[in-house]
């Protein structure tokens, strides 16, 4: 057994001992204030679990999951961000492979590079690392992923098949962000859920994915952006409110209702020195105050978004090796 998944057998041992949903939302929700925290790091715990098993089960068919980063950015947080999931695939038994590009080499060799990953049979999934430099044309190396291998699920054949409601890759926060709805008992059929943010990357494939048929869809969505008039009406009327638009709390506790849960995915740097800080689009105390439930930032999409990636790795090692998986 690889020596991590050990350690996750003993967590599954300890406490994600295949939990119903029910049973689950008493351990991820705590109480604060009025509110529930939504703990995204227990579910994200449970999710790395899960793919840990996941890969045991490929590796008992002789498999082992792949993922492949991609980076051509001097961007010092871009470099983190790809180390830390290269740590993740560690964790859990996933092989990861880095492929890094100058920033001055010519688009043709980041694409020959694509190419070559296309075509290995060890990778599963490739994640390019944006944004790129600034002399690469962003969409087209996004497309020139095979989408079979788009873990990101940005290809634009996977963005059409969640559209269309036949999914394959769906983005990684958006996945995290239903995962945490279903853990946390939020009944999503039939409620009324405003996203604010209409991103390619959160706002428009939740509102999809929301909007597909069965247990974690058939909700009533609408995407409020820049331009919507009146955000706070909007706002006032939602069962679930999801705020993507990376402002510093933009939603104050005055625009929400109890009975409200409030998934925060903004992550804003504020101050100086030892005085700066992460927080979120939602003005956390005070919301906190006057909502059902609310994930605290940092430690709530944060990780989900990090564990569905891995989770999007094992899924396609398992599609391509023609296996299935218990979770899927
Ligand atoms: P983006 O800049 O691409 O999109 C922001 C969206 O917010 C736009 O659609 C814009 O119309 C809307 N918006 C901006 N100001 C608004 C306002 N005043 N009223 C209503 N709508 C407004 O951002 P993004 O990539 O979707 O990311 C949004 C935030 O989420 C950022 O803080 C980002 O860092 C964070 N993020 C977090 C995770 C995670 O895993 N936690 C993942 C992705 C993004």
């Amino acid at each position: 057994m690889h020596a991590l998944s050990s350690t996750y057998a003993r967590i599954r041992e300890l406490k994600c001992e295949w939990v119903p949903v029910s049973d689950m939302s008493d351990a991820i929700r705590k109480r604060s204030g009025r509110a529930d925290v939504i703990d995204g790091e227990a579910v994200a715990e449970q999710v790395r679990a899960e793919v840990a098993d996941a890969v045991e089960q490929l590796e008992a068919a002789g498999v082992t999951p792949g993922l492949a980063t991609v980076l051509m950015s001097d961007d010092p947080a871009s470099e983190t961000y790809v180390r830390m999931k290269q740590r993740d695939c560690a964790e859990v038994g996933i092989e990861s492979r880095h492929v890094e590009i100058d920033t001055d080499a010519p688009q043709a060799e980041l694409f020959d590079r694509i190419d070559e990953l296309n075509a290995e049979d060890a990778i599963d999934g490739i994640l390019i690392q944006r944004p790129l430099t600034e002399s690469v044309d962003e969409p087209a190396a996004l497309r020139r992923v095979d989408p079979e291998k788009d873990v990101d699920g940005f290809h634009p054949e996977n963005v059409g098949r969640l559209v269309t409601g036949d999914p394959r890759f769906v983005p990684c926060t958006p996945l995290g962000i239903q995962r945490l709805l279903l853990e946390a008992d939020v009944e999503i059929p039939g409620s009324d859920v405003v996203i604010v943010g209409r991103s390619e990357l959160v706002g428009k494939p939740l509102a999809n994915l929301l909007l597909l048929r069965g247990k974690g869809g058939d909700a009533t969505v609408t995407v409020c952006h820049s331009k919507t008039d009146d955000l706070a009406s909007h706002i006032g009327r939602a069962d679930v409110v999801v705020v993507a638009a990376g402002v510093p709390e933009l939603v104050t506790d005055e625009m929400l209702t109890p009975g409200t849960v409030v998934i925060d995915v903004g992550i804003n740097a504020v101050g100086e020195g030892d005085d700066r800080e992460l927080i979120g689009d939602v003005a956390y105390e005070a919301a906190a105050e006057t909502v059902d439930a609310i994930t605290p930032v940092p430690g709530g999409v944060g990780p989900m978004t990090r564990a569905m990636l891995l989770r999007n790795t094992v899924v396609s090692a398992a599609r391509k090796a023609d296996i299935e998986l218990d979770f899927d």
